[in-house]
């Protein structure tokens, strides 16, 4: 029996809608710019500081927003084989690679925008042992430059640091590590001057920095009412698009003014006793990516068995990685900001001292925690969080599959694989 597709999410806020319709719009004003106009512009991953691009008004393609256009377009496994017959290894991890997949494929009539022109720069932090191929790679085969940043070691580890980072940044992130991303930074910024002739104004800088702390604030508020709120008001489907698409443009009018909203349409939501499922009786947390080739996934067993995805990484990261008290020290704030932002969501012993703390936060009664198979970073601290939280007494299923590779991904099967977890474990 062949496989079953993704299937499209339901939207229950009225803001989602004005999200994704204001994402779309930004895409085709950056395909303007950048495939029209010819304009400089650059391409980083979702942990490199876009704040820098932002202030100097340097367009910007996220790699894991662009890996998740190609892949719900459905044009991953296509994507993947021509890697395979360029003689990568089929394992080959997935997530950061798509971009690459894609322009080696080199087919502008089947690839989004015709296929990225030449970038002015690739920017990634070096946060595992692949992604300097990957980026090296590319930057090659787009015959442009790649500016590696550090990810530096740790020596003090605080499980608690989501409760210290807003104000004692320097401490939970060590002033070293914070020392080397500002030279970093300054060196980046060096570069887009060169590259680009836009000038870096701290001042802007300083500014943006003010309004997103005020962005993430609002994030911060929806997180605390959904996860206090019974039944819950807003599942992750919704949850997903109102926080990243503002945090791709953080600190603009836009995204503060569609954080408020989103903010208020909760409260809403909440004061009337609205719930996602007629009949919630699960809370069920999502960990990992999202599964970008299925957003439907998450809301498949709400009105058969009341089970609701609650959580997932994306909106309460918010508060916690984003907000920053500057100290009158902007350059150092941003460093604290970036120099720790995939290693807190997947490494121990700060992925699972935070994850068993929003669990108890949500009353969460069981995890789903998505495991790619290929891909090494994502894979780091699985397994003790899986151990910290069923110590906490929260039973986890592992899926083995990938947020952006469909090849493997059976909708039906992967539903009734969550069905058969929660009744296994009692919980239905
Ligand atoms: S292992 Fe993961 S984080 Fe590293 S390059 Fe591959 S997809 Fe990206």
């Amino acid at each position: 029996m062949s496989a079953t597709a993704g299937q499209r999410s339901r939207k229950d806020l009225a803001c989602t809608a004005e999200a994704t319709a204001y994402q779309k719009a930004f895409g085709a004003e950056l395909k303007r710019r950048v495939v029209e106009a010819g304009e400089a512009f650059a391409v980083a991953q979702a942990d490199t500081p876009h704040e820098i691009f932002h202030v100097m008004d340097i367009p910007l393609i996220t790699n894991q927003w662009w890996s998740a256009y190609i892949s719900a377009k459905q044009l991953s496994t296509r994507y993947f084989n021509t890697m395979v017959e360029h003689g990568y290894p089929d394992n080959s991890c997935k997530y950061c690679s798509l971009g690459l997949a894609c322009t080696l494929a080199n087919d502008p009539a089947t690839a989004p925008w015709g296929g990225l022109p030449k970038p002015a720069v690739l920017v990634a932090r070096l946060t595992c042992d692949c992604i300097q191929q990957v980026f090296s790679q590319w930057a090659d085969a787009l015959n442009t430059d790649f500016f590696p940043m550090e990810a530096p070691a740790w020596d003090y580890k605080d499980p608690e640091w989501y409760a210290h980072s807003n104000d004692d940044w320097e401490t939970v992130y060590q002033p070293g590590r914070i020392a080397l991303m500002v030279a970093e930074l300054e060196e980046l910024i060096e570069l887009l001057e060169r590259k680009t002739g836009r000038r870096f104004d701290p001042a802007r800088l300083e500014t943006l920095m003010h309004r997103i702390n005020e962005q993430e604030g609002y994030i911060a508020e929806a997180a605390r009412m959904i996860g206090e709120a019974r039944p819950c008001p807003v599942s992750i489907a919704d949850q997903m698009p109102n926080t990243m698409i503002p945090q791709w443009h953080r600190g603009s009018d836009w995204a503060v003014a569609h954080a408020r909203k989103f903010r208020d349409e909760v409260a809403e939501r909440v004061k009337q006793g609205i719930g996602v499922a007629a009949n919630e009786k699960l809370r069920l947390m999502w960990i990992g990516a999202g599964v970008w080739h299925d957003p439907g996934f998450y809301q498949a067993l709400e009105q058969r068995l009341g089970a609701v995805f609650v959580w997932s990484m994306y909106m309460p990261f918010a508060g916690p990685q984003y907000i920053r008290q500057l100290h009158g020290r902007t350059m150092e704030a941003l460093a604290s900001r970036i120099c720790s932002m995939n290693e807190v969501l997947h490494l121990p012993p700060w992925m699972n001292g935070w994850m068993v703390s929003e669990a108890k936060r949500c009353g969460i009664d069981a995890a789903v925690m998505l495991v790619p198979p290929d891909n090494r970073l994502s894979q780091s601290g699985t397994r003790l969080t899986t151990l910290a939280l069923e110590d906490a007494g929260v039973p986890v299923l592992a899926l083995d599959a990938d947020m952006v590779d469909a090849k493997t991904w059976d909708h039906a099967a992967m539903v009734e694989m969550v069905e058969r977890f929660v009744v296994d474990a009692g919980l239905a």
